[in-house]
């Protein structure tokens, strides 16, 4: 049993996560997110600067995307 910290839960830590929990008697995953929400850059908020943690806001996503 290997122990793996993935950083970040965008989706390449997402989709890290899932390979590694395909494998639960191999591997004991832990994600680590540093804002309060999963999805990374596609996550879309209107605010900008800091969030509530102070960590500067990173989005790609604007309100008239398609
Ligand atoms: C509109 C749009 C279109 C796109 N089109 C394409 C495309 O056609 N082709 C393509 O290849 N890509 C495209 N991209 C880019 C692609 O979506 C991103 O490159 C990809 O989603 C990035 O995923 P990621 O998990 O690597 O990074 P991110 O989404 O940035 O996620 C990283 C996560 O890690 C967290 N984190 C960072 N540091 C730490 C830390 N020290 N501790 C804990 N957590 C931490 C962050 O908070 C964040 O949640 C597009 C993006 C957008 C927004």
């Amino acid at each position: 049993m290997k122990r793996v910290a993935v950083i970040g839960a965008g989706a390449a830590g997402l989709a890290a996560a899932k390979n590694l929990l395909s494998a639960p008697e191999k591997f004991l995953c832990t994600v680590f997110e540093q804002t309060g929400r999963i999805g990374g850059t596609w996550v879309y908020t209107e605010k900008v600067g800091l969030d509530e943690y102070g960590i500067p806001i990173h989005t790609s996503m604007y309100k008239s995307l398609k």
